[in-house]
């Protein structure tokens, strides 16, 4: 029996070190890393640390990283000289995936002090704090260029996280790193095994999201489909408990792995008044032979029939897809049965990413490789049936009315919201509705660049 993670909630009481000193944070990746961010940065602020103005000197730079494809490591380089660029002297911190894979390298990059590993990140507060100290040591201009990560093997802290992105949504992490080890994938080699917190722990979180008013839950993870992995415990679990918690209305799975989305599950989704109809499921590839080479956990036999048995239950059910183009193994032929499969789906969007070369992956041992000009053809031609679908999804619902959770306004730009199924919906810019409020709405047609259904009465 696998051990569980370990849980660990990182509490600090006021210090002198921290008080009045001006964060500036900066996250790439998911919206995993966006809730740790988050959460490091309501324990800074509870430190005494206030957050940089834009273009104000910072004297702590936090930079939470991601790895999964060379872009993303070149844009955290890039992202990292510029922070030490822009606030000489400040103590640099760079946390996350491209972290735990390059501790050693981007500790060495000029103005960088401190490289935390995925097993330390969670007590992130306590080792800036230890390194400011470190620092007032050194002359000026001078960083303490130091690396503090562990080997794969030794990753088990579960680390909780929540955050509150548009003021409107949260993002509950609830399980961390991954088993599966998919052949183009890094993720398991920097975030390290499956784990998560308990059903009680994360029932608390949510309920702490209620008090502070907020209405909608999106449970994010890495897998976290495989949540409670090792324990007696499941996503099953997970879910009804949630859908139990007062105050909160509205609960979103971010993406489950095809063969992790259990008829229970979408069962129950079905009854729940709070788990909504959207479900985000990546595929990867509609080729066997390719889903084969990139040992996913099924085919597309298992595949068809989850999105018709969603539909079955939830006719108006929002369905978003994962796809790949460009792997390793994916000939002309596994391209074009993947797309007649993709095709053949009722799905209402795809998120159609290139495959990218990643060091230490399997798939590298693949011979097939295919070319950049071919890889972006096949993306074009995936993200133009991608919008064909969205649109004809949108268009089945002009003229119905349905609820919509309502973002806070931003200066000079129509009101925004989405639907329970997910459409997003946008205000005349003459109309004002209250920001974090639910709200029935009249569905329109599109607005102008068909990027939402515009409500004609909402209220
Ligand atoms: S399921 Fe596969 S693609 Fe997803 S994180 Fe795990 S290894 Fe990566």
């Amino acid at each position: 029996m696998e051990e569980r993670g370990i849980f660990r909630i990182f509490a600090y009481e006021m210090t002198t070190t921290m008080k009045d000193k001006k964060a500036t944070f900066l996250t790439l990746g998911c919206k995993l890393n966006f809730a740790e961010t988050s959460t490091l940065r309501d324990q800074l602020l509870a430190k005494g640390v206030t957050v940089a103005e834009k273009g104000e000197r910072a004297d702590i730079c936090i930079v939470n990283t991601c790895s999964v494809t060379d872009m993303a490591d070149q844009k955290c380089r890039q992202a990292i000289h510029r922070l030490t660029r822009e606030n000489p002297g400040a103590l640099t911190i760079v946390l996350g995936c491209y972290a735990q894979l390059k501790p050693e390298e981007i500790s060495q990059f000029e103005g960088v002090d401190l490289v935390l590993g995925m097993e330390h990140k969670g007590d992130a507060v306590r080792y800036i704090e230890r390194t400011i100290t470190q620092k007032e040591s050194l002359q000026p201009g001078e960083s303490c260029h130091e690396a503090i990560a562990v080997p794969l093997r030794e990753i088990r802290t579960f680390v909780p996280s929540c955050s509150c992105g548009d003021r409107t949504r949260y993002f509950l992490k609830v399980q961390d790193g991954c088993n599966y080890y998919c052949t183009y994938c890094t993720i398991p080699i920097a975030r390290g095994r499956s784990r998560s917190g308990s059903v009680a722990q994360i029932v608390k979180q949510a309920e702490e999201v209620a008090e502070k008013g907020g209405k909608e839950i999106v449970l994010t993870g890495v897998n976290i489909g495989d949540f409670g992995a090792g324990t007696d415990e499941t996503f099953f679990d997970l879910v009804k408990a949630l859908d139990e918690v007062a105050g909160i209305e509205r609960y979103r799975i971010s993406s489950i792995e095809p063969n992790l989305l259990t008829d229970e599950i979408i069962a129950f989704c079905a009854s729940s008044k709070k788990f909504m109809p959207h479900f985000h499921i990546p595929l990867q590839s509609g080729s066997d032979a390719v889903l084969r080479l990139m040992r996913r956990k099924y085919d597309t036999a298992l595949f068809a029939p989850k999105i018709a048995r969603i539909h079955e239950l939830m006719p108006d059910a929002f369905i978003g897809v994962d796809v790949i183009v460009g792997t390793r193994g994916e000939t002309d032929e596994c391209f074009e049965e993947a797309y007649r499969f993709i095709e053949s789906l009722d799905i209402s969007q795809l998120h159609v990413f290139s495959y990218s070369e990643r060091p230490g992956t399997k798939a590298l041992e693949i011979d097939h490789k295919v070319d950049k000009a071919t890889k972006h053809a096949r993306s074009q031609r995936l993200l133009a049936l991608s919008e064909e679908k969205r649109k004809a999804f949108y268009r089945r619902f002009v003229g119905e009315k349905r609820p919509v959770l309502w973002e806070q306004g931003k200066e000079g730009m129509p009101m925004q919201g989405f639907t329970d199924n997910y459409i997003r919906i946008e205000l005349p810019l003459s109309k004002e509705q209250e920001g974090n409020a639910i709200t029935s709405a009249q569905l329109g047609d599109f607005n102008a660049d068909e990027s939402a259904l515009v409500a004609e009465v909402s209220f």
